[in-house]
């Protein structure tokens, strides 16, 4: 029996700041345009993880009232302090005068992305589109000449043998004149369509790094509403890996605080999570977080590689858009803004072409309309800091990035990065280990304990959706070489090497845990792990990150 099938004219996948700003667009400019919007998350804003301090320029162009309509933008920056982290006890002060203009936060908020998501779906929703939360889009939906006609949601009730379940529902085919993907850092099917369309010919591999966040609610003497911090240096510097830290105070006595690492990372002995861990313990962490309660844990990938990494973001029958594409301002590491206006552009090509009776072809406009864009200037400015720090390392390549930044991105040429994040580790013999310090549960916890924090769930039974391309890789390539890394790389645990009492190995994949972070298909040295969609409502269930 054929699937079922729903059309439309434009069909999104992906409720991110880019996904919901394209479909609001497309209803603002015409309400004869039908958008249906699918998101994989259960609800709108479940699997949604950022900062945030957020940048309001293309909310202001796509809701110029939001603030009389509500917008969860509650706290305005009001102090900002940048430091440099010496050692694990000492830091200094950058003074704000010396920092490049691009980074400082003046006119910005400290809000939960996931609110702001959940408020852009209830606008969208009132202009007529229709957002199906809890349904993950599986497969492209290829036509015949070629071109992209939609998608295919996943399969729900299917067994892990790949059987049926009595509760089986087979996946519908959403068909679009032009389909919209916005599925953020290392979207699956945006990963295949860059792939199928050869999009990223001639174009640096992409760069990524992870950012795992917490949020804590601190006694009411150590919070300071409006304060924003940022850190570079120790506990990163230690293996010269690049990445820092953030600490935004948000509203009602909330900390927002994670660390970013790149994942160019060298080290096989480098595990994200005991970073982040570590890093609480610095003085000017711990001081805001002591006596307080974590209340939220996740994390997720970041995409960073700019313009020079930016495949083409058109293609027939759909775009690639906001950090599925990669449209992230890395120096400022704000990608929301730059995500929203992506999609809003969209939206403004995409209506002129329908209204002049076109449908699946190329909409190679797009290009040409979003390099006039300021989101492109952006991009364009900063095109030199992720090179420099790769090329110079983070001291020298932080000075140099310091006067291209102030020299507002002007200087004459373009460094590249052309190595991929997964072909930078090292042998683990050649690697110097690392003892992360235990968990004092105060301030530093154990990876189990932190994703029950977020929430996360997965229907049991399922195919897993952490898929080996070759089953004996872990064990036979990856352990002896580089020790397994994906040991402590996955900030959820999902990855063990367990060991039978005969001394024979295994490679154990806890997918349950998983938090959709996406950093195990970016690093994992053999690229041989394969993030797929699992049923439609997995995943974590973050309430405000
Ligand atoms: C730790 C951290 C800190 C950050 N700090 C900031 C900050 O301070 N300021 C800032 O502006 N930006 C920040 N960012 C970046 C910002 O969060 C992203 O740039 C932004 O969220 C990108 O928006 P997007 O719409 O492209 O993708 P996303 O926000 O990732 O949204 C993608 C959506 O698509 C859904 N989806 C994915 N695949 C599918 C599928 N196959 N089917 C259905 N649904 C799917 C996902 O569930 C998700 O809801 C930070 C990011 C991280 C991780
Ligand atoms: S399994 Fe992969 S995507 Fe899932 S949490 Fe671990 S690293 Fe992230």
């Amino acid at each position: 029996m054929a699937r079922e099938q729903m059309h439309y004219d434009v069909v999104i996948i992906g409720a991110g700041p880019a996904g919901l700003a394209a479909a609001c667009r497309l209803r603002q400019l015409d309400a004869n345009v039908s958008v249906c919007l699918l998101e994989k998350g259960a609800e709108v804003g479940a699997h949604i993880m950022s900062g945030a301090v957020f940048e309001p320029r293309a909310l202001n162009e796509l809701f110029p009232d939001w603030k009389s309509q509500g917008a969860p933008l509650d706290t305005a920056v009001t102090n900002e302090d940048w430091r440099f982290f010496t050692s694990a006890e000492k830091s200094i002060q950058i003074p704000n005068a010396l920092l490049p203009h691009t980074v400082h936060n003046h006119g910005n908020f400290i809000i939960s992305l996931g609110k702001l998501c959940q408020w852009l779906a209830e606008q969208a929703t009132n202009l007529g589109v229709d957002i199906f939360p809890g349904f993950a889009a599986e497969q492209v939906l290829f036509r015949d000449d070629g071109s992209v006609g939609g998608v295919i949601t996943g399969d729900m009730g299917r067994a892990a043998d790949g059987s049926e379940k009595p509760e089986f529902v087979e996946g519908i085919e959403l068909h679009g004149k032009y389909t919209l993907f916005c599925e953020g850092a290392r979207g699956h099917l945006g990963k295949s369509l860059i792939a199928h369309f050869n999009l990223n010919e001639g174009k640096d591999p992409q760069h990524y790094s992870i950012g795992i966040k917490e949020i804590w609610r601190v006694p009411a003497d150590q919070h300071n509403e409006g304060l924003v911090m940022h850190s570079l240096g120790w506990p990163l510097s230690e293996t010269n890996t690049s990445g820092g830290g953030f600490l935004y105070h948000m509203n009602d006595s909330q900390i927002s605080v994670g660390l970013i690492t790149d994942l160019c990372y060298s080290n096989t002995h480098l595990s994200p999570f005991d970073e982040f861990q570590r890093f609480k313990h610095h003085p000017a962490i711990a001081k805001y977080l002591s006596g307080g309660e974590r209340i939220a844990y996740g994390a997720r990938a970041i995409v960073k590689g700019g313009i020079q990494s930016l495949p083409q973001m058109f293609f027939s029958g759909g775009l690639l858009l906001g950090d599925d594409a990669g449209t992230l301002n890395f120096t400022k590491i704000k990608g929301s803004h730059t995500a929203m206006k992506s999609g809003i552009i969209g939206a403004e090509v995409i209506v002129k072409a329908l209204s002049a009776g076109r449908s699946n072809d190329s909409l190679s406009e797009y290009e040409t309309e979003y390099k006039k864009s300021w989101a492109y200037e952006e991009l364009y400015e900063q095109r030199n800091v992720g090179p420099a720090q790769q090329k110079f390392g983070a001291i020298l390549g932080s000075a140099y990035s310091f006067i291209d930044m102030t020299l507002r991105g002007k200087l004459p040429w373009t460094l590249h990065n052309k190595k991929a994040d997964h072909s930078q580790l090292q042998l683990a013999s050649e690697c110097k280990k690392i003892n992360y310090p235990k968990p004092d549960n105060k301030l530093s916890f154990d990876k189990l304990s932190s994703v029950y924090l977020s929430n996360t769930n997965h229907v049991e039974n399922q195919p897993c959706h952490l898929q080996l391309k070759d089953p004996s890789v872990p064990l036979a390539i990856n352990l002896p070489k580089f020790d397994e890394p994906a040991q402590r790389y996955c900030p959820a645990g999902v990855y063990e090497i367990i060991e039978a009492a005969n001394g024979e190995k295994k490679f154990q994949i806890n997918s349950q845990n998983c938090v959709h972070c996406k950093t195990c298909d970016i690093k994992d040295p053999t690229q041989n792990i394969q993030w797929v969609t699992p049923e439609g409502g997995g995943g974590p269930n973050y309430s405000a990150m």
